[in-house]
């Protein structure tokens, strides 16, 4: 992405969710290790929102390692903490961007309205842009006029082509023309920006659906659903992914806002419950704010 995912990058937008790791740091400081200590920990966790089938389970491991280490003080659980999130989000083994190279990849972004999903569109159209990829944006929500219009808006910002169909017209049938268009054009990543209104649900999700099928049509071009989540949503946001992961068959998350929340575990709770990587983080509003999830330097920013 536009960056790449430094520890140091990632601890100030970590900001918020890394100051209860600290504090706790600071309380562990000089002390046994003791039952106390374990409370604390998992009250830390609980708090960030990992959730409490994973803490259970992260807590368990890390009392293991703990043992075998030998670990007496307080102090010395800190690194084991870093290597247990570290290890437990490695068992999430792809967390590439997937394209198909010689022809146009499609990549379809979806989730509900407001999570970020325009703006992270245009934050990777941006970035591929600029990597001297041929890029097409595509507003696929025709319900919302304001939907493709921000798109619009973010195409003439970062000198990137938009597509939009009629207000009121057929989502698939959009994708279709886009998919035409991009073949003609020599595009060589679609960026398909879908609707996100939930008071409909079904229908919502049979139009993604639709556009599945339109995008199926041409065979290979789609790479990646990535399904677009809040971070400060936290744990309530896990129940609507699910029915986007049952609906479209997601291949990726991309966790917004993770810059304006101390919700910083949910990446452990969407990877362990979803069961799908996290593949992008949102770290702030501009083009640039977009980073590749890497497992080591999240660790390391939050508890390292
Ligand atoms: P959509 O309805 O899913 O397309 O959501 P939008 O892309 O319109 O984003 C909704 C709001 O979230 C906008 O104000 C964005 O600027 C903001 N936003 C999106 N991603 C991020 C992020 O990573 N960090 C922050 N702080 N704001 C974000």
């Amino acid at each position: 992405m536009s960056r790449s995912a430094s520890d140091s990058d990632l601890d100030e937008p970590l900001g918020r969710s890394r100051a209860p790791f600290r504090r706790l740091r600071e309380r562990w400081h000089a002390r046994h290790l003791d039952e106390e200590t374990w409370d604390d920990l998992e009250e830390t966790l609980l708090l960030a929102d990992v959730g409490m089938p994973t803490t259970t389970r992260l807590l368990d491991a890390l009392r293991d390692r703990a043992r075998h280490a030998g670990i007496r003080d307080a102090d010395d659980l800190a690194p084991l903490l870093e290597a247990e999130i570290t290890d437990e989000l490695a068992e999430q083994p792809d967390r590439v961007l997937h394209t198909n190279p010689g022809q146009a990849s499609v990549w379809l972004l979806v989730g509900v309205n407001g999570v970020g999903k325009t703006t992270t569109a245009a934050k990777l159209a941006d970035a591929h842009q600029k990597r001297g990829e041929r890029v097409l944006l595509v507003a696929a929500d025709t319900f919302r006029a304001a939907a493709a219009d921000q798109l619009e808006s973010w195409g003439d910002r970062i000198g990137v082509a938009v597509l939009r169909g009629q207000e009121g017209g057929d989502p698939a049938s959009v994708v279709f023309d886009a998919l035409q268009a991009a073949g003609a054009r020599g595009v060589d990543l679609v960026l398909v920006d879908t609707a996100g209104r939930m008071h409909t649900k079904r229908n919502l999700m049979e139009e993604l659906k639709k556009i599945r099928r339109v995008v199926e049509r041409f065979p290979e071009a789609l790479t990646e659903v990535l399904l677009v989540l809040d971070a400060t949503t936290g744990q309530n946001g896990l129940v609507q992914a699910r029915e986007f992961t049952d609906a479209v068959g997601v291949t990726g998350v991309a966790l917004t806002k993770l810059d304006g929340t101390a919700k910083g575990g949910i990446v452990l709770a969407v990877e362990a419950e979803l069961g799908v990587p996290v593949k992008l983080i949102g770290v702030g509003e501009s083009a640039a704010d977009l980073v590749a999830f890497d497992p080591a330097a999240f660790a390391a920013a939050l508890v390292g």
